[in-house]
């Protein structure tokens, strides 16, 4: 009998994840609701969520949920292609577009989903794909299913981005986050997209980070920056600020068209129910509208406080702030022990470490959300230097 446990290794990987401090596991939470989270009798304040705006847990998500519930009922049975387009995903792609000022917009389930659809679709062997050092999991991975050469440029680092442009072969296809997920800076739009048209390139932004959160309507950085007409592949997700779940490409016409016949993550997966598409079209409206622009103003005090709190205890956060708030550790080891003291004293902060991080910067990741008081700012600042 062949001896599978010793070929497939687990409980070694195992200890070995353990013994280098980057074991990860999931612990449930009873009750989610809002900003407090409940696990047993035990409660904290969560600054832990992407939901910025604080709209997952809102009357009007629950109002348009239930109205698509009503309206459309549950799963959608097919993938786009196979079933037939349903109007609800028409109407939010329609939307969609008009919010990043495309001419067109395609959904998928997630933001992942879309990178892995959309690159490949794009490019392939013989084309050049140029990447920020940090962008996101989704973005590398799309990247080396693609067969594409990949080439990588240190965080914002615009000589080295230049040079690689000149060399570049094939399509080339520049990538970047907007606002970066775990370092919470922002990437240097406006110079990446004069240096990308100088040389005859292509740009995808992913503004996981910065729709909603920035920008007029919170249409993003490129729109706060009065680039995004120049950017040519607009990623997002829904999942974040917008408050459910799913994620969206935008682009002209003939983009979206290619990817329809192209992107496999698209064709061959079951459309998202149509009541999701019905409440995220009714959150773009309330994201672009006044009462969007007034959670974006509470959100903005509410990280200015935060990155003062962050400054007098010698911490220096980004630059340009949306609303991720690294506090940078360093070994995994004191990262982890920094977030089980914030956990005791009752605040949901990550410790995010290897692989997401480069290995001797883990660091706790706080997020910012419009819903957070002052109060619960101000505490989280003492639990800080208490935990630190
Ligand atoms: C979260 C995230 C994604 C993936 O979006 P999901 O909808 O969660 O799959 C993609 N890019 C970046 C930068 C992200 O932070």
């Amino acid at each position: 009998m062949p001896d599978t446990e010793r070929t497939w290794n687990i409980a070694a990987q195992l200890d070995d994840l353990r013994a280098q401090e980057l074991w990860r596991e999931l612990r449930p939470l009873d009750e989610a609701h809002g900003l407090t989270v409940r696990s047993g009798d035990r409660e904290w304040i969560n600054f832990s969520s992407n939901d910025y705006l604080g709209l997952a847990h809102s009357q009007e998500m629950q109002a348009a949920l239930e109205d698509g519930i009503a309206k459309y009922g549950g799963g959608s049975g097919a993938s786009r292609l196979v079933c037939g387009t349903h109007r609800s995903h028409v109407t939010l792609e329609e939307a969609l577009a008009h919010f990043k000022g495309t001419e067109a917009a395609l959904t998928f389930s997630s933001g992942f989903a879309v990178a892995l659809g959309t690159i490949p679709a794009l490019v392939g062997a013989g084309d050049t794909i140029i990447l920020d050092k940090l962008c996101h999991a989704s973005l590398v991975d799309a990247a080396r299913l693609s067969g594409a050469t990949i080439r990588v440029f240190p965080h914002n680092h615009l000589d080295k981005l230049e040079r690689l442009l000149q060399t570049a072969q094939g399509r080339v296809l520049v990538v970047t986050e907007s606002i970066f997920s775990m370092d919470g800076d922002a990437a240097l739009l406006k110079e990446i997209v004069e240096l990308k048209s100088r040389h005859g390139a292509w740009l995808l932004v992913d503004e996981a980070h910065a729709v909603g959160v920035l920008g007029p309507q919170g249409r993003g950085l490129s729109a706060a920056l009065g680039v995004d007409q120049q950017v040519d592949l607009h990623l997002g997700t829904l999942s974040k600020a917008f408050g459910l779940s799913g994620g969206y490409l935008a682009a002209s016409r003939q983009v979206i068209d290619l990817l329809i016949n192209r992107a496999r993550s698209f064709i061959y997966s079951t459309a998202p129910p149509m009541h999701l598409a019905h409440a995220l079209t009714t959150m773009i409206d309330l994201i672009s509208s006044r009462r969007g622009d007034l959670l974006r103003s509470k959100l903005h005090t509410n990280v200015g406080q935060a990155v003062q709190l962050l400054k007098d205890i010698g911490m220096s956060p980004p630059a340009v702030q949306a609303a991720i708030l690294p506090v940078i550790i360093g070994e995994a080891s004191q990262a982890l022990a920094a977030s089980a003291r914030l956990r005791d004293s009752g605040f949901l902060i990550p410790c995010i470490r290897y692989p997401t991080v480069a290995r001797g910067s883990a660091r706790l990741r706080i997020t910012l959300s419009a819903e957070h008081s002052v109060s619960q700012i101000t505490a989280l600042g003492s639990a800080l230097q208490a935990a630190l």
